[in-house]
């Protein structure tokens, strides 16, 4: 029976969220909006996204309608005609996607985006309130020493989740060969001459090395670019990037890349992580604490925000958080582990250079509509 308030009325149930990033946000949006109180924990002193441009998929720009989020992202945001691949600049495919939506954008347009919705909703988000541990018996550690008790503890602290490490949730992390270094940069549309310069398109090149840029334009102003290049090349990992290098490899980007010449950033290389189990008692991991993916087919954010609105959906008035927890495990998992194991595939193999290689199997994830939130 839950808790009942001095009134006879039935206690508001409480979430307390470690990270207030993509997975964290959408989670507390999808829990008020079915009757719970939530607190977010945020480490840092502001509340701001890291990195420069993203992709999201149907699935993804679903939660953004579910939370109230959607009509902010498409006020400045991209549906690009099409992802065309090239290798060495010879065009391999162009592909378009039907019925399944894609959008590109700023992370801060879409940061921004979901935080205005939580805070319509009346998200209760501590800025600088680090995360130390959980407890599946439903408690939340601070680095201040603090616990809070809650009815459903959300660890959606990222990559090097705290909450997950404190339990010993059973894992495996693997570090992929290639890295990425992101930057925003001017679009420079005149300056590249005439094509079809509002694609997305991904470059490949293998010789004499491997190098790839994925071209993303966001808005009319901002274009994202992607430089891949192998952790193990000194020169093609450097931060800043490595002007002369980058501009033999791809002449035809020339403007853009003189522009991210001397730009601060970071190269980051992909990770993977697996968990056996998400949940533990009343403690459920979302996002990358549960299932960080290589970027290859743009669906880490998407599914981090599918699995934490479902997440919502899953304890939507029940006496039993914990039964519910797993139950919403066993649903949504095996998607998200499909999408996780294919987007390693794809960065192992760098198979994406290969073209057309969105075919429905692979665009699974980006058609799932996550049970019971629809
Ligand atoms: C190169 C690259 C490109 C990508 N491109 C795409 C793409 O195009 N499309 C897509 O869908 N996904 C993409 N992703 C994946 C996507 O960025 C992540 O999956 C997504 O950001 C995960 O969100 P999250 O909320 O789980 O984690 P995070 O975004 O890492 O958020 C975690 C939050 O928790 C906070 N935090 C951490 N520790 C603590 C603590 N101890 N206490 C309190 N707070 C804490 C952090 O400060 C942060 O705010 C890409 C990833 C990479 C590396």
């Amino acid at each position: 029976m839950r808790e009942q308030t001095h009134t006879g009325r039935p206690k508001a149930p409480h979430a307390e969220i470690a990270g207030a990033g993509f997975a964290g946000l959408t989670a507390a949006v999808a829990l008020l909006q079915r009757g719970w109180t939530v607190r977010v924990h945020e480490k840092s002193q502001e509340l701001r996204e890291f990195g420069a441009g993203i992709l999201i998929w149907e699935n993804g720009l679903r939660v953004l309608e579910a939370i109230g989020a959607h009509d902010d992202v498409l006020a400045s945001s991209s549906a690009p005609p099409f992802y065309e691949t090239r290798i060495h600049n010879s065009t391999v495919s162009k592909e378009s996607f039907g019925d399944v939506r894609l959008r590109a954008m700023t992370r801060q347009h879409l940061y921004r985006s979901i935080l205005n919705a939580a805070v319509r909703e009346g998200a209760d988000i501590a800025v600088g309130s680090e995360v130390a541990g959980a407890d599946p018996d439903g408690s939340l550690v601070l680095a201040s020493g603090q616990t809070l008790k809650a009815d459903l503890v959300v660890g959606a602290d990222g990559v090097a989740s705290k909450v997950r490490d404190s339990i010993g949730f059973t894992q495996t992390r693997r570090k992929s060969r290639d890295g990425i270094t992101r930057l925003l940069v001017p679009r420079h549309k005149e300056e590249l001459g005439p094509g079809e310069w509002d694609n997305v398109i991904d470059f490949w090149n293998f010789e004499p090395r491997v190098l790839r840029i994925l071209y993303v334009p966001c808005n009319d102003e901002n274009l994202y670019i992607a430089l891949m290049a192998p952790w193990e090349d000194p020169e093609g990992s450097r931060v800043p990037i490595d002007l002369p290098l980058w501009r033999e490899a791809f002449p035809q980007l020339a403007p853009v890349l003189e522009s991210a010449a001397g730009m601060p950033g970071r190269y980051d290389r992909y990770e993977t992580t697996v968990l056996e189990t998400w949940t533990s008692g009343k403690v459920a991991l979302v996002g990358d604490a549960a299932h960080a993916m290589c970027p290859a087919l743009g669906q880490g954010a998407g599914c981090a925000m599918v699995n934490a609105l479902a997440l919502a959906a899953a304890v939507e008035g029940t006496n039993d958080v914990e039964n519910a927890l797993q139950e919403w495990e066993k649903k949504e998992r095996p998607i998200t582990d499909r999408c996780q194991e294919k987007s390693a595939f794809y960065a192992e193999t760098r198979g994406m250079s290969k073209g057309n290689q969105f075919t429905p199997t692979v665009l699974e994830a980006a058609r799932h509509r996550p049970t019971g939130t629809f």
